[in-house]
């Protein structure tokens, strides 16, 4: 079976050497008195990573999916009123769960390549005087279409209509890539995962949790077991977990908060923003357009490349995979092929990108899309020339 090289989706992402090495250990005892002292700064330096104080996080042994669940299940009721919004595949996913666990959702459905509707939840908010909303829930980088939301603009919603209602964020693919505040935004759940901005394998779902969220979790009566708060932080407190944790992945985020906290989370930032811009160049120079419909959507982590009509985008990500061993991220439902996707987050620098945009090059030429060849990777090396690197930090 063939497993491509070059892996350019949007997540799982490259693990750095250094991670990978952290997590090439033996098995260890994780009921022993010496894990403490690994466990109980790790939750602190995880907390900075969503520059966080106050709160807590958890580490679940799941992927992100599980995330979202112990972050409802723990902290709503059944029949309470949520808002949502959904406008890509994972933020329908999200309103799925959401359906499926009991909330009331009062959905609003926007075109894809959009995002978060902030003055209609604005709107919404300011009409509810009996605050019967109970949490808004937002999708901060929606991976299905390369489109990033306004999180600080939704807590000015909630603050401007003085709404008590829970914030949830969705920052599965931009925790450690995207410029996140949750103190700042007064964020109350915000959901990870380890196989994106963490440049870690799958299998740690990533939550942290505000003092509030804490508080309206003693309250809550929705059922949970696995992905309960109360089990977590009865062990955590002590530096333990209530099941076996996930050893090598906790080693591994050890040496993942390390390299983002070393380079300094701005930097990872600024990166982020300079490898995307060089993609939005390419994509501009071979005349094509992204998924976001305007450049106030675009995300830092992942392109969703329009192909021109009568052009299957799958067919690009398969010829990209088999002849030129290189993955990109398929169109997802409603954009299933119209769009392949280029993943830019995590380990990533300048010539990977290029290797990636040349390789697309390849590929669209491969199935009919008339690029200039160079044109794309040429746009994107000359913005890189002429632009300054935010940090020097080798991948
Ligand atoms: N939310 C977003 C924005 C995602 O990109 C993903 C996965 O790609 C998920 C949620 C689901 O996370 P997981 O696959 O880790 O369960």
């Amino acid at each position: 079976m063939l497993v491509t090289t070059h892996l350019f989706i949007p997540g799982p992402t490259k693990i750095p050497e250094a991670v990978r090495s952290a997590m090439d250990i033996r098995m260890e005892d994780m009921r022993s008195p010496e894990f403490p002292k690994f466990t109980l700064p790790l939750f602190e330096d995880v907390k900075k990573a969503f520059k966080l104080t106050n709160g807590r996080v958890f580490l679940f042994p799941s992927s992100g999916t599980g995330a979202w669940e112990s972050a409802i299940s723990n902290t709503l009721n059944r029949g309470d009123k949520v808002l949502m919004s959904r406008f890509g595949q994972f933020s329908l996913l999200w309103v799925d769960m959401a359906q499926r666990l009991g909330l009331n959702v009062q959905v609003l459905d926007e075109e894809w390549g959009t995002g978060v509707p902030v003055e209609k939840y604005a709107e919404i908010l300011t009409a509810d005087k009996n605050h019967e909303i109970k949490a808004v829930f937002a999708t901060h980088n929606e991976t299905a279409t390369g489109v990033t939301s306004d999180i600080a603009g939704l807590r000015k919603a909630l603050n401007d209509a003085k709404h008590p209602a829970l914030l949830f964020v969705d920052g599965v693919s931009s925790v450690g890539c995207i410029d996140f505040r949750m103190e700042e935004w007064g964020v109350d759940c915000c959901v990870s995962g380890s196989q994106k901005g963490f440049m870690l394998p799958t299998g740690l779902g990533i939550l942290a949790v505000s003092n509030k969220a804490l508080e309206a979790a003693k309250t809550s009566k929705m059922e949970r077991c696995y992905f309960s708060f109360e089990d977590m932080i009865k062990n955590n407190d002590n530096g333990y977990f209530p099941y076996t944790p996930a050893t090598q992945l906790l080693r591994g985020l050890r040496a993942s908060l390390d390299l983002l906290l070393g380079e300094g989370l701005d930097n990872v930032f600024a990166r982020h923003h300079r490898l995307a811009e060089g993609v939005r160049k390419a994509v501009g120079a071979w005349g094509l357009k992204l998924c976001a419909k305007d450049p106030k959507w675009h995300s830092d982590t992942v392109s969703a490349i329009l192909v021109p009509e009568g052009v299957d985008s799958a067919q690009v990500v398969k010829t990209a995979f088999y002849r030129y061993n290189l993955s990109f991220g398929v169109g997802l439902n409603k954009v299933a092929g119209k769009v392949f996707r280029i993943g830019h987050l995590g380990a990533l620098d300048e010539v990977m990108i290029g290797g990636a945009l040349f390789g697309a090059e390849m590929a669209m030429r491969d199935c009919g899309i008339d690029v200039v060849p160079g044109s794309g990777s040429g746009a994107a090396a000359e913005y890189f020339r002429s632009t300054t690197k935010a940090s020097a930090t080798s991948r």
